[in-house]
């Protein structure tokens, strides 16, 4: 196998699908699974579908028509509320979009009445953690002018926590939810399909006993693939943590000085020097270390995002990943295998330099 890779144990992930599935189904919870650190990857979306995954969550347009183009029949959500320049290809490929622009919802109107499809809507609100949403008191009116446009059908209502802020799902924030549902659809007597709590932020207060009451949703990412929760990165029990692992090969092995020596400017992916004391302008250190460059970069992966037993990460530049090893034993040829947080796993699935393998 071809390095730097992704080696990626299909079996594993269809355990962290069925497992949430059926955890969920417990509290009366549904979940759309969101591929976008994958690009869609058609086998991870497959056997998502498989596990009984009812429809996919994707951030990017493109990737839905990927999974369009593999998969014709399942429903598909874009996760990322829409531009307004893409309303066209959003209506002609995705089921329902994430939105909370009226202007936006107007043109999506406007694009599914001249292609003559119906498209589904999500209208987000704001709980706290200030990235996308309607606030609250804003809601009945963009409700009462999405059921007067043509060719859209409200879903339900959702909300995102987590991500900008960190701010917690808990009680609190999703009693509001529950209770913004309930005035929706007594206010217009609708009966709404979706409340859409969030994502893989909302299941340390689930599994704590949370009350999801009206809640019915959520757009699960990070926890199907990583099977970990993204407040603390807590382990989620039952669920596999390494399905995803990353391994790439050594270029460099040497003992070398443990400080550098010169004078000390910024750095290629910092504007602040490097962290690691200079000794003095021309006076090397006699303390050796082993120093390791690995085939990998900033290019491919969030260097602060890959972790390995025995390995301490020094750095990174585009191009190579510079660690220590405790055990010294790392030659040059020899591979390395590391795993990845959301962040590294994201951009080495998007890189095309890292080749990706199904093992088991
Ligand atoms: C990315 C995203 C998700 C999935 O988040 P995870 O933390 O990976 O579960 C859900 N909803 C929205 C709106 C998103 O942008």
């Amino acid at each position: 196998m071809k390095a730097p890779r992704l080696e990626i144990k299909l079996n594993q992930l269809q355990h962290n699908a069925k497992k949430l599935i059926e955890n969920l189904a417990l509290q009366g919870i549904s979940i759309t699974g969101v591929s976008k650190a994958t690009m869609a990857m058609p086998e991870i979306v497959n056997i998502w579908i498989n596990a009984g995954i009812h429809s996919i969550g994707e951030s990017r347009i493109e990737n839905i028509e990927s999974i369009n183009k593999v998969n014709n029949r399942v429903r598909t959500l874009l996760t990322r509320i829409p531009m307004l320049s893409q309303v066209d290809q959003v209506v002609s490929q995705a089921s329902i979009s994430c939105n909370s622009e009226l202007s936006v919802l107007n043109a999506l109107a406007g694009a599914a009445e001249k292609q003559n499809l119906r498209h589904g809507v999500l209208l987000m609100v704001e709980l706290g953690d200030l990235r996308e949403g309607i606030l609250p008191k804003d809601l009945n009116e963009v409700v009462k002018q999405v059921m007067n446009l043509p060719n859209l059908e409200l879903i339900g209502i959702g909300a995102n926590l987590g991500c900008q802020n960190g701010v917690a799902p808990d009680q609190k924030n999703m009693n509001e939810l529950s209770l913004i549902m309930n005035t929706v659809e007594a206010d217009f007597k609708i009966k709404l399909e979706w409340c859409s709590g969030g994502n893989s932020a909302n299941l340390p207060w689930l599994t704590a006993g949370g009350k999801p009451d009206r809640l019915n949703h959520l757009r699960i990412g990070e926890a199907l693939l990583l099977g970990r929760e993204p407040l603390t990165r807590t382990i989620i029990k039952g669920l596999y943590t390494d399905a995803i692992t990353l391994v790439v090969e050594a270029i460099e092995t040497k003992l070398k000085p443990t400080t550098p020596w010169g004078i000390q400017y910024q750095t290629s992916f910092s504007d602040a020097p490097s962290k690691q004391n200079q000794k003095s302008n021309d006076d090397r250190n006699e303390i050796f270390d082993s120093r390791i460059l690995l085939a990998i970069g900033e290019q491919d992966i969030d260097p602060s995002g890959l972790k390995a037993d025995g390995i301490e990460i020094k750095g990174a530049s585009s191009d190579y990943l510079v660690v220590s090893s405790s055990q010294n034993t790392l030659k040059v040829g020899c591979e390395q295998r590391f795993s990845l947080n959301y962040s590294a796993l994201l951009r080495a699935m998007t890189s095309p330099y890292i080749k990706k393998y199904f093992v088991n």
